[in-house]
């Protein structure tokens, strides 16, 4: 990029950032309300569908023990670590699943880009704080749980961004 179209280009963005309206949440009084999923991968058009990249969720009747995720993660985070899992699935020999410390992820999303049944996905989960770092590991049954917030600012992601009502 020349020098020239660089800082029209910086200059546009920032006119474009002019126009959204500023808000101040009174969290956690107020919390934000996201339209749509989180995160997600396409299987159809082979492209991650834009969306809040929160908490993860994962689907057991789907997760076959890969370890794909864990694999994708090792070069970045090293957030996911594969466990035993109780129950037995048909479709998951080993009984292995994925488990993932917050302490370590970096939200990038590239786990769910590199599953290949579709079993793990992100949500709009975003309060994640806790006292101590074990509270920071979420177990396969943790991460089948999804939460939904009553929030009050309501924020749209799409292609182009996320932009608030
Ligand atoms: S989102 Fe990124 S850092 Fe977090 S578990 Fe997935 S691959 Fe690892
Ligand atoms: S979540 Fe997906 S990539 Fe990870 S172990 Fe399960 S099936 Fe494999």
């Amino acid at each position: 990029m020349s020098g020239v179209s660089g800082i029209f280009k910086a200059i546009q963005s920032g006119t474009k950032h002019l126009l959204i309206r500023r808000f101040t949440l009174r969290y956690p009084e107020q919390k934000l309300k996201f339209v749509g999923d989180g995160y997600q991968f396409d299987p159809k058009e082979g492209v991650g569908i834009a969306g809040y990249k929160g908490r993860h969720i994962l689907y057991h009747d789907k997760c076959t023990g890969c370890q794909l995720c864990a694999i994708a993660c090792e070069g970045i985070a090293e957030a996911i670590g594969m466990v035993k899992i109780d129950k037995q699935w048909k479709h998951n020999k080993k009984s292995i699943m994925p488990q993932i410390d917050y302490g370590k992820c970096v939200f990038c999303g590239l786990c769910v880009d590199a599953c290949p049944f579709y079993a793990l996905f992100m949500t709009d989960d975003y309060e994640l704080a806790a006292y101590t770092k074990e509270h920071l590991i979420y177990t396969p049954d943790q991460l089948s749980v999804k939460v939904d917030y009553e929030g009050n600012v309501e924020i749209k992601i799409d292609d182009h961004g996320a932009t608030h009502g």
